[in-house]
């Protein structure tokens, strides 16, 4: 034990050997966070004699989970007990409403939705209520209810404005609806989570006695529920250790909220603070440029890191012309990489925005590069694959409406869309979910006016549910060659023109189906679907490929080679409506900070995007890194605004602007929208 303390510096020690009380890493990238944490951990368990069952260590990925376990466990002494719960926030609250939802009056056989499958009912609510309001909108607003713990009831008594009033409409029946099918938003994991044990002090107390070590990895990302969450959680020892770093702070956009770590010592009696100031990760050049960076943001504590390493390669700047030379030039050096035997699981190439990777796909299937793509379209964001999902869901819970809909015509049973219209309306009249109208009808309890032909379907669809429903209950193992030969979802996609890679798709996730069952023979399906729902985009396996991934994805991952692709105004940093330059500038900290060795970066003078080509300057995060001397002076201007001008906002429309009054860079607006006045800030509007 004596030597994994003895890999540490003085200060991470000093954070390891830190048991009781609340504790705050503060410190740059690359310091050793991570590894202060994990051996922390095992310090716990191995040395102080904690049992692993009363730790809890949470972080914001699977991977990250994954990747901490399997540092935490190597350090570890070989022991019997089992391992220390370690894993995301998610799965934390998934792993608590099994236990304990049946204390808001609810099943534990929930099914979690995932922002696609909620998108898709947010759509489906506005169409009934013909509300004609943007869905990644509305989406966002009913997260940032819910992690603000506001109730439908609450938001509809408080909107004002006519959007805000339909927001709050769409969030009423949207409840209303996953309460009814037993849904569970990303967002509820977390906020039923804090409700019960709010509700509960008993169960609070005994929670918090449970998990009496707890750490939190990238701390700065955490909202406000997930603060109001810990503070529950530690309500009976304050053992609480968080590590974060202010400059990494990239999900405000999220609800993210950066006072968390700014006010953690206020929140946290007698918290103990230590500070790494030693980068072990990325050498002098790369440091610097990192460091040189992220001094142009103003709201920061401000530290400054020392690289272990020294000396090394100066950053690469790489210019090219438009978006696919960009691709060939980097594939060109990946080639020469990889010939000399660089490890490509030592390559990442990383992107601001997912439309950018488009064309590095394109330009490396050409030039042969294997690569793992990981947040672009996700594996179980494909059709075939959501489709057998909803199926499995629908077995596991056929009350859930939701879900059937999707497969009810899937492969084609020759129900049509109007015949689904009636049935929808029936089963609701009636009070009843689809599978039990269906049910009802069959036995003629309920009338349906629709061909014969279509309730023949319909009463086979549940027949089939109802065969592959008693199959469940049991092993699970010979369950898809069953669901397969009862449903055929092979058969209709083997007949469409992409039929080749769709089927392989399937077959890839029968055969992880199949995988997961021998693993764990006692595997539920209802289990099955809530892990996979909880599958973050970095999960994606593939070896010995190169990465291209989202540099929010890369959060907290290392390469000894990164790219980084579209350094140029507009796209990094990505300009316009709602832009906070400084989180832009902290994604460019985190970009830089993932190289160890070799960082290039790129830019081109021109760009296909959105239907036409344009042409861009390079980015201003390159001057302001010290790269190069002009970019910084190309800064677009604000524009000014005064009294009586025409703006146009994203949500609120065209309105008048009544009073312009300057605070710093910006302007403050009081705008006239029909009749609503507003203060608006005018990075938020454009002029008309
Ligand atoms: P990030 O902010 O990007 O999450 P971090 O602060 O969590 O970074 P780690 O990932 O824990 O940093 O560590 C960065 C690298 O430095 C790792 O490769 C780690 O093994 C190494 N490292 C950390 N501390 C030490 C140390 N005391 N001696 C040698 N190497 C170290
Ligand atoms: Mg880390």
């Amino acid at each position: 034990m004596e030597t994994i303390i003895n890999q540490l510096n003085p200060s991470q020690r000093e954070a390891v050997e830190h048991i009781d009380g609340a504790l705050l890493i503060l410190a740059g990238a690359g310091s050793g966070k991570t590894k202060t944490l994990t051996t922390r951990l095992a310090y716990l368990i191995g040395e102080v004699g904690i049992d692993p069952a009363n730790t809890l260590t949470l972080t914001f990925t699977n991977k990250a989970a994954a990747e901490m376990r399997e540092r935490a466990l190597k350090l570890m002494p070989r022991q019997s007990t089992y391992p220390p719960l370690l894993c995301t926030f998610h799965k934390f609250g998934l792993l608590f409403l099994k236990f304990h939802i049946e204390k808001l009056g609810r099943n534990n056989n929930f099914v979690i939705i995932d922002s696609d499958d909620k998108k898709r009912l947010i759509r489906t609510i506005a169409k009934e209520l013909k509300i004609d309001l943007n869905i990644s909108f509305i989406a966002s607003e009913i997260s940032k209810y819910k992690n603000s713990l506001l109730s439908p009831e609450v938001v509809k008594e408080n909107a004002e404005l006519s959007d805000y009033k339909k927001v709050a409409a769409i969030y009423e029946k949207y409840q209303e609806n996953i309460e009814e099918n037993n849904l569970v938003d990303f967002d509820d994991l977390l906020m039923l989570t804090y409700k019960i044990l709010d509700e509960y002090p008993e169960l609070r107390k005994e929670t918090s006695e449970r998990y009496r070590y707890i750490m939190v990895d990238e701390y700065q990302d955490t909202n406000e529920l997930q603060f109001k969450l810990l503070e529950h959680l530690c309500s009976e020892h304050g053992n609480l250790c968080v590590v974060g770093d202010d400059d990494q702070s990239i999900y405000g956009w999220r609800g993210a909220n950066i006072r968390n770590i700014l006010e953690f010592s206020d929140n946290f009696e007698g918290t103990k603070v230590v500070k790494l100031e030693t980068n072990y990760r990325s050498t002098d050049p790369i440091l610097e440029a990192a460091n040189t960076l992220i001094e142009h943001n103003s709201r920061r504590l401000g530290k400054k890191l020392v690289s272990h390493k020294g000396k090394g390669e100066s950053v690469k700047l790489l210019h090219s012309l438009d978006e696919s030379m960009e691709a060939k030039s980097i594939a060109h050096e990946i080639h020469a990489l990889l010939d000399k035997g660089v490890d490509p699981e030592e390559i990442a190439v990383l992107y601001r925005i997912n439309a950018l990777s488009r064309s590095l796909e394109e330009g490396f299937t050409k030039e042969g590069i294997s690569f793992k793509l990981i947040g672009g379209m996700r594996f179980y964001e494909r059709a075939e694959i959501k489709d057998i999902i909803s199926y499995f869901r629908v077995i596991s819970n056929p009350y859930d409406d939701f879900s059937l809909l999707r497969i009810i015509n899937k492969p084609k049973r020759g129900i049509g869309k109007a015949s689904i219209e009636k049935l929808q309306k029936a089963a609701y009249d009636a009070h009843l979910s689809i599978f039990a109208f269906i049910q009802k009808m069959s036995t003629g309890e309920v009338p349906l006016t629709v061909s014969k032909k279509v309730e023949t379907a319909l009463e086979n669809l549940v027949e089939d549910i109802t065969f592959l429903r008693e199959e469940i209950s049991g092993s699970l193992e010979n369950f898809i060659s069953l669901f397969e030969e009862r449903i055929k979802l092979k058969e209709h996609y083997a007949a469409m023109v992409d039929g080749f890679e769709r089927t392989m798709n399937i077959d890839e996730f029968y055969g992880y189906f199949r995988d997961a069952v021998s693993k764990n023979p006692d595997l539920h399906l209802d289990e099955f679907l809530n892990d996979i729902s909880l599958q973050s985009d970095q999960d994606q396996i593939e070896e010995n490929a190169i990465t291209i991934m989202s540099i929010h994805a890369a959060k907290g991952l290392e390469f000894e080679h990164v790219f980084v692709i579209g350094l140029e105004e507009e796209f990094f940093p990505l300009l316009g409506e709602g832009c906070n330059m400084e989180e832009e500038r902290r994604l460019g900290y985190v970009a830089i900070t993932r190289a160890k060795s070799y960082l290039t970066l790129c830019y081109v003078d021109s760009r296909f995007y959105k239907g036409r080509r344009k042409m861009i300057d390079k980015s201003r995060f390159l001057g302001e890194a010290g790269l190069i001397q002009d970019a910084s002076l190309k800064i677009t201007k604000s524009s000014t605004f005064k009294k009586g001008d025409l703006v146009k906002h994203k949500i609120f429309g065209i309105g008048r602007v009544q009073a312009a009054n300057k605070s710093g860079k910006e302007y403050k607006l009081l705008i006239n929208f029909g009749g609503n006045k507003k203060e608006i800030l005018s990075s938020f509007v454009q002029p008309v």
